[in-house]
């Protein structure tokens, strides 16, 4: 169940780890940076396992994620909350989007829908659906044809563009139909695709602010679509932050050797170690010195992340293995 809504709380947000592989620095800096805006101004922190995202989840990524977190110093108010746990209010979403004639059947390729199941990050090249099935559909729908073929269920998306205002990024207008057309919310397999189980719990958990990397920037207009058609009330604010770069201004990613937290804690590297690091980059203190979460909480101020992409340096990997 989600945590009912308190009123001592001003805000609310969430950390929401996909149990996929071990958290990475990259991780570490969006998880950090959401704690801290969250305890800097007295929101409540839920911890959400977004466990239907992807195809790729892990057995015990989940534990391992829930360690590496609380070894940086992080906590929450609630959760851990697993979405696999309960899909009735998926399932309710979806039910009310297809008795309103708002989402159709879809035959398409495997590959185009597995795509969709998980938050699709910066590289994930994704191309416009064109609309097949919603034309399939209402042929289908004029000659009573029935389909036993197993189908995902995509939205029809408005060909209206959403404005939101990014308390990072500033304002961002985006047309979805003209970006992605309409996109899946349910998989064939029959459970919830990403965009609609993140909306969907944003909205029961009472989400006011949503943190976390650009790459993620594509998928919020689709969300708010989600909110407006579900008729969930205002959607969230968003933070989205600039990615952190490996030294080739790529995403930080497995090419760029092993960043992941278990790999430092496995070289006896301190929290505080890479918790300095990350204040550093977050334009926190001038120089790499160690620090403990709650002063990087204390310290915190979203007007002093320097603008543009972070980029993890040869410099930065020497700094964490100092002694
Ligand atoms: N669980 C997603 C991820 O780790 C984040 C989803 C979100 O913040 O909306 O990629």
């Amino acid at each position: 169940m989600p945590p009912a809504a308190d009123p001592s709380f001003p805000a609310v947000t969430r950390l929401a780890p996909s149990p996929t592989g071990a958290l990475h620095l990259g991780n570490a800096r969006t998880f950090l940076w959401n704690w801290a805006l969250a305890r800097s101004r007295g929101w409540r922190i839920v911890l959400r396992i977004d466990d239907l995202d992807g195809p790729r989840i892990k057995a015990g990524a989940d534990a391992g994620a829930i360690d590496d977190l609380r070894w940086l110093g992080l906590d929450w108010d609630d959760g851990p909350y697993y979405q696999r746990a309960e899909l009735s209010p998926y399932t309710a979403a979806l039910d009310s989007l297809r008795a309103r004639g708002l989402a159709y059947p879809c035959v398409c390729t495997r590959k185009e829908i597995e795509q969709a199941q998980s938050a699709p990050h910066a590289e994930d090249h994704e191309v416009r659906y064109p609309g097949t099935c919603r034309h399939r559909a209402i042929s289908a729908q004029a000659s009573s044809a029935q389909t036993s073929e197993p189908a995902a269920w995509r939205l029809i998306v408005p060909d209206d563009p959403v404005v939101f205002d990014d308390m990072i990024q500033g304002r961002q207008v985006v047309n979805v139909q003209a970006q992605v057309g309409d996109f899946v919310i349910a998989t064939k397999a029959g459970l919830p695709a990403y965009q609609l189980a993140a909306v969907v719990d944003d909205a029961r958990q009472g989400v006011t602010d949503v943190v976390r990397g650009d790459d993620l920037i594509g998928s919020t207009g689709r969300q708010i679509w989600l909110y407006r058609l579900l008729g969930l009330g205002s959607p969230p604010r968003h933070w989205h932050l600039p990615l952190v770069l490996g030294p080739d201004g790529r995403r930080l990613a497995k090419r760029h050797g092993d960043t992941r937290l278990a790999w430092y804690r496995d070289q006896c590297v301190a929290a505080e170690r890479v918790v300095g690091l990350l204040a550093f980059w977050a334009g926190l203190s001038a120089e790499r010195t160690p620090c403990p979460a709650r002063d990087f909480a204390q310290a915190f101020d979203p007007a002093r992340l320097p603008p543009g992409p972070i980029v993890f340096t040869p410099e930065d990997h020497a700094w964490l293995l100092q002694r």
